[in-house]
Parts: C-alpha cells; sequence; structure tokens
C-alpha cells in the first residue's frame, strides 16, 4: 500500500503518522520526492483502514499495490533512484560503462585490459573471478586471487570493480570488491539473496536464462527486504527459439523495467549476444532506449580468452562502440 502525502506536509505531522503506522506492524519506507512525499507500507496491511487514512488533512491519496514487489516498485518510489558504486554513480541519469574480460586471467591482462577500457572512457571495471561454466572441464576462474589482481588493476587505474559471486560463504572475500554481481544462474538462489540483503554492496543482479521481468523484480525484492537497497538490474539476454545468436536480448526489458521499478537498469549486450560484431549495435540500441549503463566483455587478446572470446571486443573496438555510444546518448538527449 501507498500513501501520498499533501505537499508541504509538515515533517513533525509526517512522522506522526509514521509512527503510527509502525505501531500497527508496518514497515514504512519514506521516499522524498521532487513534489510529494510517498509512503511505502509493507507487511499485513488488511487491517488498515483506507477510508480513514484518506480522511487525514495530510494525506493525498492512498492505493493499494497490486504487484507482490514493493520496495521495488515505481509506485513506492516515483524518482529514479541513484547508486554510488565506490565513487562512480549509476541511474537517474548517471550513464555507467562497466567493461573488461570475461574472466580475470593474470595480472598484466587485468590490468592491460582495466587501462585501455579507462582510456575509451569505461567507468567500472568487470572481470570474473568466481565462473559460473556450463562444464565442470572448462576454466573455473582464478578465485580468491582473480578478486586480488582486480583491486590491483583498481589500483593502478582507479576504476571501482565489479566481479560474480556464487556461493554465500565467500562474501567476506568481496570485502574490497564495489559492486558485486549476481550472476543470471543464481538470479533465484534466494539464500544468496537474502545474505547480500545484509551487507551494503551495491549488487548487479542479472536477469536469469528464462525468468520473467516481474521474477526478477521479485529477486531484487529480496535483497532490499534486508534492508540493502542498492540493486541495479541487468537485462543479459533469455532462452528463446531463436538459436542464431547465444540468448535473444530483450531490449524491451529497459522501457518495461524503468516503468515498474525505479531501480537503475544495465544492459550486457555480450552475453545477449554471444557474437562480437552485434556488441556495438545493441550497445547502440540499449543506449538510444534509456539504459542506466552497459557491461560489455573487453579482451586484450580474445582469440587465446580463457573464456567467452567470441564476445569479447578487442581494446579498439571498445574505443569505437564507446564513441557511437555517446553519439547517441547525445542525439537521445537533444530529443528530450
Ligand atoms: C558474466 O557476466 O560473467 C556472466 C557469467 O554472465 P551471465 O550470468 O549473464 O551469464
Ligand atoms: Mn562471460
Amino acid at each position: 500500500m501507498i500513501t501520498i502525502l499533501k505537499p508541504n506536509t509538515p515533517i513533525e505531522q509526517r512522522d506522526q503518522l509514521v509512527a503510527w503506522l509502525k505501531e500497527q506492524g508496518l514497515e514504512v519506507d519514506i521516499s522524498e520526492g521532487k513534489e510529494y512525499t510517498v509512503l511505502g507500507l509493507v507487511g499485513d496491511t488488511k487491517a488498515i483502514d483506507v477510508d480513514m487514512l484518506e480522511m487525514l488533512d495530510i494525506v493525498e491519496k492512498v492505493r493499494r499495490v497490486s504487484e507482490p514487489f514493493k520496495k521495488a516498485n515505481r509506485k513506492f518510489h516515483p524518482d529514479d533512484t541513484v547508486i554510488d558504486c565506490g565513487g562512480v554513480k549509476i541511474g537517474g541519469g548517471h550513464f555507467a560503462v562497466i567493461a573488461g574480460p570475461c574472466s580475470v586471467e593474470s595480472e598484466e591482462q587485468i590490468i592491460e585490459v582495466a587501462r585501455r577500457v579507462k582510456a575509451a572512457g569505461a567507468t567500472m571495471l568487470r572481470g570474473g573471478a568466481f565462473k559460473p561454466r556450463t562444464s565442470p572441464y572448462s576454466f573455473q576462474g582464478m578465485r580468491a586471487d582473480g578478486i586480488e589482481l582486480l583491486l590491483k588493476a583498481k589500483e593502478v587505474t582507479g576504476l571501482p570493480i565489479v566481479t560474480e559471486i556464487m556461493n554465500e560463504s565467500h562474501i567476506p572475500l568481496f570485502e574490497d570488491v564495489d559492486v558485486i554481481q549476481v550472476g543470471a544462474r543464481n538470479m533465484q538462489n534466494f539464500e544468496l539473496l537474502k545474505a547480500l540483503g545484509k551487507t551494503d554492496k551495491p549488487i548487479l543482479l542479472k536477469r536469469g536464462l528464462a525468468n520473467t521481468l516481474e521474477e526478477l523484480l521479485m529477486s531484487a525484492e529480496y535483497i532490499m527486504a534486508g534492508g540493502n537497497e542498492n540493486v541495479i538490474l541487468c537485462e543479459r539476454g533469455i532462452r528463446t527459439f531463436e538459436t542464431y545468436t547465444r540468448n535473444t536480448l530483450d531490449i524491451s526489458a529497459v522501457p518495461a523495467l524503468h516503468a515498474m521499478s525505479h531501480l537503475p537498469v544495465v544492459v550486457d549486450p555480450s552475453h545477449a549476444t554471444g557474437k562480437r560484431d552485434m556488441v556495438p549495435p545493441m550497445a547502440a540500441a540499449a543506449a538510444a532506449c534509456g539504459a542506466d549503463g552497459l557491461m560489455i566483455e573487453v579482451h586484450n587478446d580474445p582469440a587465446h580468452a580463457l573464456s567467452d572470446g567470441a564476445q569479447s571486443l578487442t581494446p579498439d573496438q571498445f574505443d569505437e562502440m564507446m564513441k557511437t555510444v555517446r553519439t547517441v546518448r547525445q542525439a537521445v538527449k537533444g530529443n528530450e
């Protein structure tokens, strides 16, 4: 349920109402928008008398929220959420570009890629240390050593780092990581989501291989319900009957998620297409439809990459892609 307060409601009266709602056993999420203050009520709201609430002088409107996701809902929080990722903002007009290799492979590799993507305009560095691979015989990642190398690359370039977690017991290893990624395969690992809800790290939550947008938002809700509201959503392609591309990029997820939720939305065209040549045009499409950021795989020697070489851009190709993305963003902004 949401309660929209009248403009210029005195803070003391707002706080009195909030205290009363809390006494009724509800959790109250206060969102101070540009015009209105919205009180998002979570819990068993059946006992609340909507007519009585609406009669109060300070209340403009009361509405029941039918969607099962509450804290992630745009109705609870009309303004875009802006998340600080180790000094780099994302959301609400702040566009972030997360680039780097699929896997961290060596110190030379990650530092060279970090330098090159930074020079091209990336704002964060990605690199998998714990890798979720389809085959147990494929490279599984450098694990804790990979995180150490990412931290070295951060020291050299200043880029905040984004890397994937696969197991709740590894959370202590991520203490100095700026953004923790939950991969597509773990989108519904609810125990992991609950554990991440107790941290204060920004979480990049990737859409599952065959999950609906509502399921993605329910997974975000798991993290937010634990107290961590710093969730970034990521569209990375879904399984369809099409086999030409690795997955099918659901570009319409961007405006749909923006309508449903206040959380920032990032697009990963690398895992969506699986094909290097398709990454720049899909990145441009994401920028054109209002994505808050991109996640792009870049490798200094894609032909010899230990994972996902076929979808990795070279640093030069990434540089070209960034020019196009900037032009597209400029053109879209010009039309606003
Ligand atoms: C990744 O980003 O490294 C990754 C494994 O992606 P996804 O979870 O989207 O497959
Ligand atoms: Mn990959």
